[in-house]
């Protein structure tokens, strides 16, 4: 499979940051991220048009926002990446200090980028907004993707736009995961198809309403705020609203993974159904649900997932839920312990705890990480707000 030169050419760009703007007002911190994977160029040249577009108007700004670019040297040559995915580089092992060194041409460039958010975060005001630009390689319509907490689904409620939960659970090491886990507000956008003309025009329109969302501009200082949404909604029309990322499959290059041709975001897919072939033979959808993110290019380790819609009286009951701080209830419960150690931690027996668990510690706020053996391991998502208790 080849990879299509994306149609808005490369960005040959000497540095990560493609700006900054503010004005004296007080507010919140906003970091625009585009081209984390270099074949997704639309996002540098919609942060680039926002910046250039504060600027002309000089609209009185609330706050910060700096605009990065991420894979200099992927979106030059317009590939995903050069040796390893930029956007699986963010595991909190992989940041420690003291972590095996790692050669790569893309740890370069994560150490570059990482060294500027930190950089933004050391001066930022409450709260930071993490706003992160892609797209796909399958046709299809906008849509955002966030771990659920309350403050993501704020920002990302305002955008008109399916909302994704729980890729962080299925993606290790993605920037917003490595963000969002510290407490901010963490959303990332994929705007349509990498060469699709109307992609950037989404990211353009994604990036006005997240800072309209977080009170950095006012409708008053926006008026075509609301064409952008009418752009969105029209562009996510007949879509569900949110849903679960469910299950991914896993590639290797020696796989020789290959999707059947001809599948968009959020086709629905059945139980059974044949979605894609490798060396080893067919493989079946698990699940009867959404697909999502199908693979049509040359790299990348996500074949595709399945997703599944969440209904509107299961997230009004978790924000009650999570509101009333019931978690911390959970440990009474039979078959689950906390981790010592390890703050936020649960594990869960599943002889003792076997039915509806995860479904039952999503609800209560909690994101599923590795199992520990036989058991269930649990951790609690970070609000922002709690940061100062959890010292972190
Ligand atoms: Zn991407």
């Amino acid at each position: 499979m080849t990879l299509a030169a994306p149609r808005a050419g490369r960005p040959d760009l000497e540095r990560h940051v493609l700006g900054a703007y503010e004005t004296a007002r007080p507010g919140p911190t906003v970091v625009l991220v585009g081209g984390l994977h270099g074949n997704e160029p639309a996002g540098v040249y919609a942060i680039r048009a926002v910046l250039a577009e504060l600027e002309r108007r000089a609209l009185p700004l609330r706050g910060r926002v700096v605009g990065l670019a991420g894979n200099l040297g992927a979106l030059r040559r317009g590939d995903r990446f050069l040796d390893r995915d930029l956007n699986r580089m963010w595991s909190a092992t992989e940041l420690a200090p003291g972590a095996p060194s790692d050669a790569s041409r893309d740890a370069a460039e994560r150490a570059a980028l990482h060294a500027l958010v930190e950089r933004a975060l050391a001066d930022a005001r409450e709260p930071v907004v993490f706003l992160d630009l892609h797209s796909t390689s399958a046709d299809g319509a906008p849509f955002s993707i966030i771990g659920d907490t309350l403050q993501n689904r704020r920002i990302a409620f305002a955008l008109p736009v399916p909302v994704i939960l729980g890729l962080e659970e299925n993606v290790e090491g993605a920037l917003l995961g490595y963000f969002g886990e510290r407490g901010h507000v963490a959303v990332g956008f994929e705007g349509g198809q990498h060469d699709a003309e109307s992609t950037q025009a989404h990211h353009v329109a994604a990036v006005w309403l997240t800072l309209l969302a977080c009170g950095a501009l006012t409708r008053a200082e926006l008026p075509e705020a609301a064409e952008y949404h009418a752009l969105l909604r029209r562009a996510a029309r007949g879509l569900p609203g949110v849903v679960e990322m469910r299950y991914r499959h896993h590639v290797e290059p020696a796989d020789e993974f290959e999707m059947r041709p001809g599948f968009t975001n959020f086709d629905a897919v059945r139980a059974g159904q044949v979605l894609a072939r490798d060396a080893r033979g067919e493989i079946a959808c698990p699940e009867d649900g959404f697909v999502l993110l199908p693979l049509y290019q040359g790299q990348g380790q996500d074949g595709f997932f399945v997703g599944r819609e969440v209904r509107r009286v299961w997230l009004r009951l978790s924000r009650v839920v999570r509101a009333a701080r019931l978690d911390r209830l959970a440990p009474l419960l039979p078959g689950i312990r906390r981790v010592r150690g390890e703050r936020g931690t649960l594990e869960v027996d599943r002889h003792v705890a076997r039915w509806w668990v995860v479904e039952i510690f999503h609800l209560l706020g909690f994101r599923r990480v590795r199992p520990a053996g036989g058991a269930l391991r649990f951790t609690r998502r970070v609000e922002g707000l709690e940061r100062s208790e959890r010292g972190a």
